[in-house]
């Protein structure tokens, strides 16, 4: 069965508490970001509410609606996620989801919907979605994940209780990464690197993340100081998957401009970061993309952020 992470005990408290009081939302908007285990959460609520033998506020893992949860095949769990990564969930699917939310549970009990990741509906699957909303069936839930709830459709997200996952306090990601991954001397560094979000951090300890990043924070302060030409960076960036880059940049502008007081003054990193956002948007959606010239670009750029107003 799926454990809340220890920085989401306070939204897992309060969504117990909600259970016991008889006043569950009919839809809920987890808000966490990439890294935080946000769908392990949605994951654990699900199970909380279908489990028909809860401990202590828990599902109980041994019932039957926890073996056909183990099994992935619990008739009242419904999971709507792109069918192939990166692209949309689909009208169809949506419409799918609406008419097995109207018949009753096959179970008798909760009927609860996975949507993950919410900003992947496109217009058309927002508003099929937006019907069974308006008009919500007793005992069911929908479970919207979403990284960026900013571009989820307002009509949505007004019909939803939105639950925000904060990144965790250093003191209880640091404890939880040292007991998962052991006691690494990295690991101030990666949680650093990660914007403080555990599994991201996690990510970085275990696989190649961590040297792969180190080398792009490199780069972008071998071009700040024009130790190296943003053509040569952009060239040396070409090995690396687009979308992830970009994320990686973003990451370490954001410590920069959280980090020192001067650089939130400096209105052309802020310049600098809309660009980044920009170019995220074009990767995301999947339209062909020069990236040489795109990383070129950016670099260049990058390599007047600390020039301008001097
Ligand atoms: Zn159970």
């Amino acid at each position: 069965m799926s454990l809340p992470f220890p920085w989401q005990q306070a939204v897992w408290e309060n969504f117990n508490h909600r259970i016991e009081q008889r006043r569950v939302p009919h839809a809920l908007i987890l808000n966490g970001g990439e890294g935080m285990g946000v769908e392990r959460l949605a994951c654990a609520m699900a199970e909380r509410l279908l489990c028909v033998a809860t401990h202590n506020g828990y599902a109980c893992g041994s019932c039957k609606a926890c073996q056909l949860l183990a099994a992935g095949t619990h008739p009242d769990l419904i999971r709507v996620e792109p069918e192939e990564s990166g692209k949309l969930i689909k009208i169809t699917q949506i419409r799918g989801l609406c008419s097995a939310l109207e018949k009753t549970s096959q179970q008798g009990g909760w009927k609860v919907a996975l949507i993950s990741p919410a900003e992947s509906m496109n217009i058309a699957a927002s508003n099929a979605l937006l019907k069974s909303l308006e008009e919500p069936q007793a005992n069911t839930l929908l479970i919207l994940i979403s990284h960026r709830p900013s571009l989820v459709p307002p009509t949505i997200r007004s019909r939803c209780q939105i639950e925000t996952l904060g990144i965790p306090g250093s003191d209880m990601a640091h404890r939880w990464l040292m007991e998962v991954a052991g006691e690494h001397a990295e690991v101030s560094k990666v949680l650093e690197m990660a914007g403080g979000r555990p599994l991201l951090a996690l990510e970085y300890l275990q696989g190649d993340g961590l040297e792969s990043r180190q080398h792009v924070e490199a780069l972008l302060d071998s071009v700040r100081r024009a130790e190296a030409t943003p053509l040569d960076a952009a060239q040396a960036c070409q090995k690396y998957d687009a979308d992830e880059l970009v994320e990686w940049i973003m990451n370490y502008i954001h410590r920069l401009i959280t980090g020192e007081l001067q650089n939130q003054r400096n209105p052309a990193l802020f310049h600098f970061l809309d660009k980044l956002i920009k170019a995220r948007g074009w990767i995301l959606s999947g339209s062909t993309i020069n990236t040489q010239l795109l990383w070129e670009e950016l670099f260049i750029e990058w390599s007047q952020v600390f020039q301008r107003g001097r």
